[in-house]
């Protein structure tokens, strides 16, 4: 068995825990950041900034991978967004082609454990799908585009979106796009870290 250790450094800690005592001290002293408006009008909340010891325990959720960890980041972000009905959580789907290489769904553990405890319903109405390279498709031209979804059960009146990290926001963007027309009591988005 692996003796207990810190997620973010990987030092050995003397009980079972998610960090050792320096780095949870330097994430708690990480500010939650402002939220944050797109211009194309998606509100978006983080817990963290993408950086430091946050930006580390995603990485060691997602590529190292820890599946057992989406349930301390989920806890994180209780403790920092408020989270409550009558929103809906929405997860941002994973790219099928990604899921099946990793082996598990982050957002989707994550947002699990954030309906069980805030006592929001959950809605899993979106679905992506894998766009692979096109012969001369222009790549950055399809990232800045972002993904294609599409609409996979019913649609809630109000949403948040939820997702692990967002980086550009383009994701959250397009998933709210194919949410909007529908969500008559408006649409906003969650994530753990924002870059
Ligand atoms: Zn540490």
């Amino acid at each position: 068995m692996v003796p207990p250790h810190c997620h973010a450094c990987g030092q050995p800690v003397g009980y079972p825990g998610l960090l050792c005592e320096p780095c949870a001290g330097r994430l708690d002293r990480q500010a939650r950041p402002a939220p944050r408006r797109r211009r194309d009008g998606l509100l978006i909340h983080a817990a963290y900034p993408y950086a430091g010891v946050a930006r580390r325990l995603v990485h060691a959720y997602k590529f190292a991978p820890r599946p057992s960890l989406g349930v301390e980041l989920a806890e994180l972000i209780l403790a920092r967004l408020m989270i409550a009905p009558p929103a809906v959580l929405v997860p941002v789907p994973p790219d099928p082609w990604r899921l099946r290489r990793r082996g598990f769904d982050p957002v989707d553990i994550l947002v699990a454990h954030l309906a069980e405890q805030s006592g929001c319903d959950l809605a899993r109405c979106l679905a992506r799908r894998h766009a692979p390279a096109q012969a001369g498709s222009d790549r950055a031209h399809r990232i800045a585009a972002g993904p294609v979804l599409t609409q996979v059960g019913p649609i809630p009146r109000r949403a948040l979106l939820i997702d692990d990290v967002s980086t550009t926001g383009t994701t959250l963007q397009r998933c709210a796009d194919a949410l909007a027309n529908n969500c008559p009591d408006g649409v906003e988005a969650a994530c753990f870290a924002c870059a």
